[in-house]
Formats: C-alpha cells, sequence, structure tokens
C-alpha cells in the first residue's frame, strides 16, 4: 500500500466522515464482522431487523397500515421470515401510484433523499432513502469492493453508460474530494469510438486503479481495444462487473487483458448492492443483513436451485420501506455454505429482467438471453445484436451493420442455426439490420427483449423448470443447453 494510500485510509477518509457527519465506516467495519457470524445468531440479527422495519412501515406510513389490515395482521403476527408471505407484493405501480402514502412520516424531508427506479421499464419512478440507509448502503458496496481486492483509500474506477449517474459539473472541492478521499475516477462509457477509447485507456492507465467497476458489454469493447491496439498495462486486483449480464466470454477477456478475477455483482438502484460473488466465485453472496431475498414461482417459494421471481425486502431503508418489493428480476437460491466460509447466503444471478427470457413454443420453457448469447459468442464475431421476440413463434434479431457486409449471410446462417438448436426448429426469425442498438435510459442495454410476454394475447407460460434448460447452472457461464453440440 502507497503512502498516500494509508494517508487517505487512516486520515482523509475518516477525517471527513466527521466534516460531513456520515458513518460509513462504522458499518462497514460492523458489516465486516457480521458476515462470519454463526448462522443462527446471523438470523436472529436478520429476524430483529425485519421486525424493526416492519413496525416502523405499519406505524409511520397509510401503506403499508392499510397493507397489513388488508391482510388481517399487525408486526407482531409476523413470528418468522416464512410469514412475511401474510403481506402482499410491493409493485412498482404501488410505488407510482402510493408515492406519497409509503415515505415515513416521522422522518423530516431534510433526512430523506430522492432518487429513481432504473427505468428498465421505460419509466423512472421517484423514490426515498433516509440518510442513515445511504451510509448502510456505501458500506455494503465497499465490502463488496473489498472481496474483490479494494479497500478503503485504494483508487477505484467506475466505467458508467448512465449518464445520469454522472456529474459534469462537479466542483473543484468535489474534485479534490474525488482524488484524495474516494479516489474515485469516473469514466462515461455510453458512447465508444475509437477515439474515446484511446481517452479512457490513457486514463485508466494514469490512474492505476486498484478495482475497477463497469457495465460488462462497455468494459468489454474498450478491453478489446486496450488488447488490439494500446500499449497500456493496466493491472487492478479486481473487475467487478454490474449492471448487466456478465457473460462466460466477456469474462474471459477481462480476466485476459487485464490479468485479474472478474466478480459478478448484481445490483438496482432501489436496494443499492444486492449480491456479489467472492473470491471463491461460487455464486453471489446476498448481503443479508441489510435485505432480505425470496425467490418465489407462482406466488409459491422455490426449492434450492430452482428460478424464481426475486421479491427484495430492504432492512435499512426507512424513509420510505420497501416490504417484499417486485424489482422484476429472476434468481436462484443456492443451498450450502460457500468454499470461503462466510455466513452470507448465496444465489444464483442469471440474465436479469424477466422479459430478456425467451419463451419456446416447443416445451413452453423460458431461456435465458445470456444462453442465447454464450451459444453465439462461440460461432463467427457477428458484433452487437439484440433479439427480441415479438410473437410466440417468432423473434426479430436487429444486428448493428458492420464494414464488412459480404460476411453478413454466414452471420444470419449461424444465427439461424443456433436459434434452432436452442428452439428445436420452432422459431421463426426474421433479420434486420440497424445502425445503432440504443440502450435502456439507464444505461443497461438489453440483451434480449421479450415484448410478446407482455401483451395481452401471450399467456404466461406454464413453466417447470425441469423441462426446459433454463438456468440449468445458476451462473451465466454453467448453463448447460440439452442438445448442445
Ligand atoms: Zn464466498
Amino acid at each position: 500500500m502507497r503512502l498516500l494510500d494509508c494517508l487517505s485510509k487512516h486520515a482523509l477518509f475518516p477525517l471527513n466522515e466527521r466534516r460531513e457527519g456520515t458513518r460509513i465506516l462504522p458499518s462497514l467495519h460492523s458489516l465486516e464482522a457480521t458476515q462470519w457470524m454463526p448462522h443462527q445468531q446471523f438470523e436472529d440479527l436478520r429476524f430483529r431487523k425485519l421486525r424493526a422495519i416492519l413496525e416502523h412501515a405499519f406505524e409511520n406510513t397509510a401503506f403499508y397500515r392499510r397493507r397489513f389490515g388488508e391482510a388481517g395482521i399487525t408486526p407482531k403476527d409476523i413470528r418468522d421470515f416464512d410469514d412475511l408471505r401474510l403481506l402482499a407484493p410491493l409493485t412498482k405501480d404501488d410505488l407510482v401510484r402510493h408515492q406519497n402514502e409509503l415515505i415515513a412520516r416521522n422522518l423530516r424531508p431534510s433526512e430523506r433523499h430522492s432518487s429513481t427506479t432504473g427505468g428498465s421499464s421505460g419509466t423512472h419512478t421517484p423514490f426515498y432513502r433516509d440518510n442513515a440507509c445511504l451510509n448502510v448502503k456505501m458500506a455494503v458496496e465497499y465490502r463488496c469492493n473489498q472481496w474483490c481486492g479494494w479497500d478503503v483509500g485504494r483508487k477505484v474506477a467506475v466505467l458508467w453508460p448512465a449518464v445520469q449517474d454522472l456529474f459534469d459539473d462537479e466542483s473543484w472541492k468535489q474534485k479534490l474530494r474525488y482524488r484524495l478521499v474516494n479516489r474515485r475516477l469516473l469514466l462515461y462509457t455510453g458512447e465508444l469510438n475509437e477515439a474515446v477509447m484511446s481517452q479512457l485507456a490513457k486514463r485508466l492507465d494514469r490512474f492505476g486503479p486498484r478495482l475497477i467497476r463497469a457495465f460488462p458489454y462497455a468494459l468489454a469493447v474498450l478491453a478489446k481495444y486496450i488488447r488490439d491496439a494500446t500499449p497500456y498495462r493496466i493491472r487492478p486486483a479486481g473487475i467487478l462487473a454490474t449492471g448487466e449480464p456478465l457473460l462466460a466470454n466477456h469474462r474471459a477477456l477481462f480476466e485476459e487483458v487485464f490479468d485479474c478475477p472478474v466478480f459478478n455483482c448484481y445490483s438496482s438502484r432501489e436496494c443499492g448492492h444486492i449480491a456479489c460473488e467472492c473470491e471463491s466465485h461460487d455464486g453471489l453472496h446476498i448481503n443479508a443483513e441489510c435485505l432480505h431475498v425470496e425467490f418465489q414461482m407462482s406466488n409459491k417459494p422455490v426449492k434450492a436451485g430452482e428460478p424464481g421471481h426475486l421479491l427484495l425486502t430492504d432492512l435499512e431503508n426507512y424513509g420510505m420501506p420497501f416490504i417484499r418489493y417486485e424489482i422484476g428480476d429472476m434468481g436462484v437460491p443456492l443451498a450450502g455454505q460457500c468454499g470461503c466460509g462466510r455466513t452470507l447466503p448465496r444465489m444464483g444471478m442469471n440474465a436479469g429482467r424477466d422479459t430478456d427470457f425467451l419463451y419456446s413454443p416447443h416445451n413452453d420453457s423460458l431461456i435465458s438471453g445470456t444462453i442465447c448469447h454464450d451459444f453465439i459468442a462461440d460461432g463467427p464475431d457477428v458484433g452487437q445484436l439484440q433479439i427480441i421476440q415479438d410473437s410466440r413463434d417468432h423473434l426479430t434479431i436487429r444486428i448493428k451493420k458492420g464494414r464488412r457486409d459480404a460476411a453478413d449471410d454466414i452471420k444470419k446462417e449461424y444465427l439461424k442455426s443456433v436459434i434452432d438448436q436452442v428452439f428445436h426448429g420452432k422459431m421463426r426469425v426474421t433479420f434486420e439490420a440497424v445502425d445503432t442498438i440504443s440502450r435502456a435510459k439507464s444505461g443497461k442495454f438489453r440483451v434480449c427483449i421479450n415484448q410478446w410476454l407482455k401483451t395481452s394475447d401471450s399467456q404466461t407460460p406454464t413453466w417447470e423448470p425441469d423441462t426446459g434448460p433454463v438456468l440449468e447452472g445458476t451462473m451465466p457461464e454453467n448453463n448447460a443447453v440439452p442438445g448442445r453440440a
């Protein structure tokens, strides 16, 4: 550790905490301890926190007072985590329609911070968090960074495609704080071309980050540029990939170019860092002291190893409680303890949004978009593409126009063969050559969009997880599709 790293960790960061009135370090020290806690002690701690947030929501929000009333219960009737299912989930629609009723009335407006949901469904919904919650969320982020080889005081480069999260109009004080205290370099990767990538590579090389935190699709483009065209030697201790599915070929590319391990991290704007890989790379550890995660299918909890829709209960946000929040993502609960020895439960995380799964007319299964992409990555380089399911048995594949149009037929033939293999010849395909494939407003690149499952003429398939190939492994890179050559 260099002198400035030590100075930042032991002097500048604590001093800044005192000046700003934040309590990130005490929260981090607590999290550093609880991750190793004996299982029963850990569950007792979690349940005490659950009861506290339920009682707070019941006493201080009109929305949850009504929700408990509709269920005919009070928080005292929630005697274990299973009892939580007596309460109806909180939907995105609830956030829009009952926003004021969800804000805790015992917190002064000055103690609340507003943000907006990610907006992958096309809308950005405001929500609130309290000061103490923000401290803990930052500490959770720091703990995940520590798993990747970083520590307080060390440099982190953040490569971000979502322009709304970056601030171009920082004051000199903020810039100085980022340089000396947070030691963070923010780089915008929403638009990449050769000139931009040359600049990004130079800045990364000069900065020498201990950790690179990035959306993987943008980092993949930059990593190829660094590998092929520049003399730079950027050697962080780890890469933390978040915001988009982490594909196996991207992980391999980052390991090759940056010569360091890659960590998959699942986070959301609403609840912060939800789960992250540790050094064992065997599933993602849920930050369960701060968040209770339920996995369910057809309103029933799923067994370990089976995929389910995620419901999140934030154990920290007293400003606007999120209890059984339907975030719209899917994951797999994993059984057993991780080889690292941490008590934190684990989950497998795949392509993300529900609509990122494609419906197969062959056997009513849902196919992870990541599987299609991993298949595609095994063949010729087809460039950027997006798969859209627009009817029960039809996909439109948008392909970004390339310079070597003569190869287009080969690409299409290959893609068609992949689709035939995955969907057992029951899916029709139309190709569409486009100049650009736009990202969602949040900056997320959507691998697959399932328009059809959201339309009124579709029926949600009766999905038996053991009949289809979806999430057979628990991580994107472990997925195996039956029949794969
Ligand atoms: Zn672990």
